[in-house]
């Protein structure tokens, strides 16, 4: 469930995706993003504009639609715009965020965060293999994805499972999916999410 939140400033619902633990005198609170930012604003002496961004549906390169919930946090003079998509009231695979300078305003942001989204959906480092009917790297031999963690697993020490392409795979499926590979190299590099690795 993405919107079981409270924000204990206004007491309005917030999803998880648009609220933030904050710490207090002895608990954390659950803030909404909307309230967060104006408190930044204030103690920095920012002017800033709340533009609420609607939800935008994009269609992927098999022509699947993926519905993307938007989410701003203020950090002073920077800006970090954050994409999630969401199917029903949970939280799905692709995730996206950009910083900027807040001085910019959010359009420039947005229009960095929007070109990663479409570039994103509009590749694919797996597919399904129709004869045995498991997923495989593309012949690109490429795989870009987002580390996460697998909680459903019960592991512990705790094991991760990847987002590639929007789809959740667990990191047993991902070895499988290297066993064509057998006796190749490969470089496993580590980005952080708002830089752009899409290249
Ligand atoms: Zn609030």
């Amino acid at each position: 469930m993405i919107s079981d939140k409270k924000c204990q400033w206004c007491g309005k619902q917030a999803s998880s995706y648009n609220s933030i633990f904050i710490p207090a005198e002895d608990k954390n609170l659950c803030v909404c993003l909307h309230c967060y930012n104006q408190e930044i604003s204030k103690a920095a002496g920012i002017d800033f504009d709340q533009v609420q961004l609607h939800p935008v549906v994009l269609t992927d390169k098999d022509g699947k639609d993926h519905e993307f919930h938007f989410s701003l946090r203020l950090m002073g003079d920077k800006q970090v715009l954050s994409a999630f998509e969401v199917a029903g009231d949970a939280l799905s695979g692709y995730e996206f965020s950009c910083i900027g300078n807040t001085a910019d305003g959010i359009f420039s942001v947005f229009s960095q965060l929007y070109g990663r989204m479409l570039s994103a959906l509009n590749q694919k480092h797996i597919c399904k293999n129709t004869e045995t009917g498991t997923w495989q790297i593309t012949r690109e031999d490429i795989v870009r994805g987002r580390i996460s963690c697998d909680d459903a697993s019960g592991e512990y020490p705790r094991i991760p499972k990847l987002l590639i392409d929007g789809k959740a795979v667990s990191w047993d499926e991902f070895g499988r999916m290297l066993m064509p590979y057998q006796g190749f190299r490969f470089i496993l590099q580590i980005a952080d999410p708002a830089d752009d690795t899409q290249g």
